[in-house]
């Protein structure tokens, strides 16, 4: 479908990117799943390979089905173009390697992901990019931490474990004139967080969780804002800036010009999906998409029956400490009223008065909620993340980002709230406080 810019999400989510086959009619996107594409002569083949036409010309490199979902994500998002990879893991690493080479460094937020953790404190650093972490409830830190080789400030919208929304306003406001674009993870909160209305330069999101939405494929997005004027700051951004011997010195910043503001993804694709490989297989891709159609129906659910859950945990004696938005209160609570649009999201933490053993006993009384190392599925998922998802962290380390022996983590999921709420009592009454 051409234009579907007034289109709101839910009907962006259906329809976005694609309309039929031009082929055969089909409704349902196709799995396109060839790895090449027949050339229409000699002249199509070079046109495409130099940027002259766009086209299919590999799937490592893009994929008519892949292509859909990119599409439709960076629609629903606000974006203006996206580029999806083969997880969540790939597009923090190719949203950062796309500014930042060895020598440089980046700033972030201490609240994040653990594997995005151990991606940033040890596998960049052995490749020379080193980064700097700040309290993200303290934009100025970011300034701060900053300096002439700084290409790039990093944050999660809703960071869990600690689920303190973080101040993307703030931050991305201090970093624009600087010349330093803003790259948010906004896994957690697709559709009621936007952070392009905030100032963000990138979205990448790990597909695995919300937006696919069913536990079944592995797969991230970057999405680029389109907002970030690259070229206007030539030494703080030389990616975009300097000739490019891989591509023929292509100067990313012009060469993109004549197919709109997209220097960013342009490069990402053109450079590190065709060198680094990590391509989305276009059955994920389209597994993903079938989650997307039902994003906006099912993120409702989950932000209500989250809420529900932290008022019931609250209202526990043997509750020590329920982390969600909603029991947060002052700048903190400011900050997610205006961040979280459109709800405050299906994760939470809490802490029993018996600690890591108590803890460990709720998990194992569970019998509806699944013991699992993944949010955003359908179902509610419970685990542990000292012993697991954050295990290789140093106990400061675990610290800083949110988590103590005794947290446990919940991804509320879209059964009844009833079901829900009758196996954490009968957990939390086996694990006796
Ligand atoms: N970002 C966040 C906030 C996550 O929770 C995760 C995975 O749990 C990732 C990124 C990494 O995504 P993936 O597992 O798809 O590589």
């Amino acid at each position: 479908m051409s234009d579907t810019t007034s289109f709101r999400p839910e009907t962006l989510a259906l329809h976005a990117g694609w309309r039929a086959d031009p082929a055969t009619g089909a409704v349902a996107p196709p799995i396109y799943q060839t790895t090449s594409y027949q050339f229409q002569d000699t002249g199509h083949a070079a046109r495409l390979f130099a940027l002259e036409e766009g086209g299919n010309i590999y799937t490592r490199i893009g994929n008519p089905t892949t292509g859909i979902l990119e599409n439709r994500i960076a629609a629903l998002e606000g974006g203006v173009a996206a580029m999806a990879v083969a997880s969540g893991q790939a597009a923090t690493a190719f949203a950062v390697q796309n500014l930042a080479n060895a020598g440089d460094n980046i700033v972030s937020g201490t609240d994040l992901y653990g594997g995005t953790w151990n991606l940033f404190a040890n596998t960049l650093k052995a490749m020379g990019i080193e980064v700097r972490f700040v309290d993200p409830a303290d934009p100025q830190a970011f300034a701060r931490a900053s300096d002439a080789r700084t290409r790039a400030w990093y944050v999660e919208t809703l960071p869990n474990p600690k689920l303190s929304v973080c101040p993307i306003d703030e931050i991305a406001a201090i970093g624009r004139p600087m010349g330093i674009p803003l790259i948010v993870d906004n896994t957690a909160a697709p559709l009621i967080a936007r952070p392009f209305d905030h100032g963000a330069a990138i979205v990448v999101y790990s597909t695995t969780k919300y937006i696919g939405g069913h536990g079944t494929s592995i797969g991230g997005m970057i999405v680029d804002g389109g907002n970030f004027d690259w070229s206007a700051f030539p030494d703080r951004q030389p990616n975009l800036n300097t000739p490019d011997a891989g591509y023929h010195g292509a100067v990313w910043a012009e060469a993109a010009k004549p197919f709109g503001p997209i220097a960013y993804i342009l490069r990402a694709r053109t450079v590190l999906l065709r060198d680094l490989g990590a391509a989305l297989s276009p059955f994920n891709a389209f597994q993903i998409l079938q989650g997307l159609e039902t994003l906006p129906l099912r993120m409702p659910r989950h932000c209500e029956n989250a809420l529900a859950v932290a008022r019931y945990l609250g209202a526990r004696k043997d509750v020590t400490a329920v982390i969600h938005p909603s029991v947060h209160s002052g700048i903190q609570a400011e900050r997610a009223a205006r961040i979280m649009t459109g709800g405050l999201g299906g994760l939470l933490g809490f802490e029993l008065a018996g600690g890591k053993a108590a803890g460990n006993r709720f998990i194992d009384a569970l019998k509806l909620f699944y013991h699992v190392a993944n949010i955003g599925d359908a179902r509610s998922l419970a685990i542990h993340p000292a012993s697991t998802t954050h295990s290789q962290l140093s106990p400061e380390e675990q610290r800083a980002t949110g988590i103590n022996d005794g947290y446990v983590r919940l991804s509320i999921g879209l059964e009844h709230i009833d079901d829900i709420l009758a196996d954490l009592e009968q957990a939390l009454d086996a694990a006796g406080g």
